[in-house]
């Protein structure tokens, strides 16, 4: 584990400990750069006026006369205006699953939350100017307790929360597929491989600034007809679990963009079929596989709503339907739980 989040961890969880005031629960910490991936995923980051240098010791002073004073009297939590108030939709998640992290009372720019040693993009809001972010658990994340840091290196000050992983029976699914599909040529075989390397490259770019606003919506409004995260029995053998949501649709039926991004790769590969990936910023993705048609191009900045292409059954699918999945800072996670949190994001 990166030292940056190896301070003790606080005896309950995050949302238990939203309201505490700063001094009681913040401890002071050298102010130390993130670790190398950290430090490139902060450019998400959106600038705003901050304290700063010289300003830092002034603020430590400010802390040093709030916890006197909250040291004489009980205030409600209410009236605990200064210092970060750090909170959480939950304090655990299964794995696949999302928490949307709030801060609040936070002016500071450089603010990090690091998560399974990457930091966390945060997104300042237009209204309330709270920081959110969220915290993403892979489909194969392990379960455990895993520490939330966050951090203040201006102000010296870091915090760690623990966040639950639990563990979650998806259930099976059972798809018989023609051969072909299943036991690869020499030649399919070849393509998958660098199909997969140009997929697996867009998780290793930078985070870009956030281009996504608000809730997260549908790219299709329509029933589920294949749940995310349900493993997958092909032809009688184990293969990857379902990592997506499959949405019932006709041919032609118009696929949206779930949010405003860039349509980062667009193009038709063995297993996905036509495919659209949209970088949203934050390093979130979303991805719309097996399109009958595609209607937009690689570079094209999208805005949300907007169609992408059409429902259709190509590459390796059972029948028309949309294969929807989402990437949240490399984790991969339940669509619908980001259309379920994201709702609270619109103003
Ligand atoms: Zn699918």
């Amino acid at each position: 584990m990166a030292r940056h989040v190896a301070s003790p961890v606080q005896p309950s969880f995050g949302i238990l400990l939203a309201s505490s005031p700063p001094p009681a629960g913040w401890k002071l910490s050298k102010p130390a750069p993130a670790n190398k991936s950290a430090t490139r995923k902060r450019r998400a980051i959106r600038p705003s006026a901050c304290p700063k240098g010289a300003k830092a010791a002034f603020m430590k002073r400010v802390f040093a006369v709030l916890l006197m004073a909250l040291s004489l009297a009980a205030l409600p939590f209410e009236s605990r205006s200064s210092g970060p108030d750090v909170s959480f939709s939950s304090d655990a998640m299964v794995r696949g699953g999302l928490i949307l992290l709030k801060v609040q009372g936070c002016e500071s720019d450089d603010l990090q939350v690091v998560w399974m040693q990457k930091e966390i993009p945060l997104l300042r809001g237009r209204d309330d100017g709270a920081l959110r972010g969220f915290i993403a658990a892979d489909l194969n994340q392990k379960p455990g307790v895993y520490p939330v840091a966050v951090r203040v290196p201006s102000l010296e000050m870091e915090r760690t929360f623990e966040i639950q992983v639990n563990d979650r029976d998806y259930g099976v699914r059972k798809i018989r597929l023609p051969r072909a599909k299943v036991e690869l040529d020499d030649a399919s075989l070849k393509r998958a491989r660098r199909e997969a390397l140009a997929v697996s490259a867009l998780w290793k770019a930078d985070c870009r600034p956030p281009e996504w606003e608000g809730s997260f919506w549908m790219p299709v409004n329509n029933k589920i007809v294949g749940a995310f995260g349900q493993r997958s029995i092909i032809n009688q053998k184990k293969r990857s679990p379902h990592t997506g949501v499959d949405i019932r649709g006709k041919t032609g039926t118009p696929v949206r963009a779930t949010n405003a991004g860039t349509v980062v790769l667009a193009a038709d590969y063995f297993f996905t079929g036509k495919s659209v990936f949209v970088d949203h910023g934050s390093c979130i993705f979303s991805m719309y596989f097996h399109l009958d048609q595609i209607r937009v191009e690689e570079g094209e900045q999208i805005e949300k709503g907007r169609i992408l292409g059409s429902v259709g059954a190509t590459g390796r699918a059972t029948g028309p339907h949309l294969h929807w999945g989402v990437r949240i800072n490399g984790a991969r996670v339940n669509p619908l739980t980001l259309i379920e949190l994201s709702r609270e994001l619109e103003p």
